[in-house]
């Protein structure tokens, strides 16, 4: 039997380019990333099953009830979940798992499975988080706004996490996740 794989648990605030990094992570065959449920709308491009399972807040609720997340939380006022089922088998067959998800999921997730190995991305500075996030230019200026302020709380969170990275470079952060995620 092979033993069981090693749970990576990936978050930053929002804009810091996490999502970039686990992207790049996604073309790997050693690490399978989970796809979150969510009740937010789809940003153009996105597609259901892909980048999240998206869900009303009803049915999201009642599966939260039912026990089918392995975390969940509320975010910029939607809900985000990881699906338990999936997230299982793939530990359980040997497999590498990455979350990317926010910091009281996170932290939800470290004491349920303690084994799980957390990792903050950091921006160089919040000047520069904000920039990336006007520049991305999916988010309303009040959007940005409440995010911004949830970055700041976030990042208070972050001697929580088992290694901090900072994303200055993409390709320099990439290996430096890589290297983290061999170690741990
Ligand atoms: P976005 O709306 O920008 O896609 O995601 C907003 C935040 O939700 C990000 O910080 C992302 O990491 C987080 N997130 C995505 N999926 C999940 C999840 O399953 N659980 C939790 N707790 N957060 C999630």
């Amino acid at each position: 039997m092979s033993a069981r794989g090693k749970l990576f648990v990936i978050s930053g605030p929002s804009g810091v380019g996490k999502g970039t990094l686990v992207g790049m992570l996604k073309g790997a065959d050693d690490v399978w990333v989970s796809v979150s449920a969510t009740t937010r709308a789809p940003r153009e491009g996105e597609v259901d099953g892909r980048e999240y399972f998206f869900m009303n807040r009803e049915a999201f609720l009642a599966k939260a009830d039912a026990g089918g997340f392995i975390e969940w939380a509320e975010y910029s006022g939607n809900c985000y979940g990881t699906p338990a089922d999936k997230v299982e088998d793939e530990l359980r067959a040997g497999r590498d798992v990455v979350l990317e998800i926010e910091v009281q999921g996170a932290l939800q997730v470290k004491e349920r499975l303690p084994e799980a190995v957390l990792i903050f991305i950091e921006p160089p500075s919040l000047e520069e988080l904000e920039s990336r996030l006007r520049g991305r230019g999916t988010e309303t200026e009040e959007a940005i706004a409440r995010r911004l302020e949830t970055a700041q709380v976030e990042l208070n969170e972050k001697m929580k996490y088992d290694y901090t990275l900072v994303n200055d470079d993409m390709d320099e952060a990439f290996r430096a996740l890589r290297d983290c995620m061999a170690s741990a």
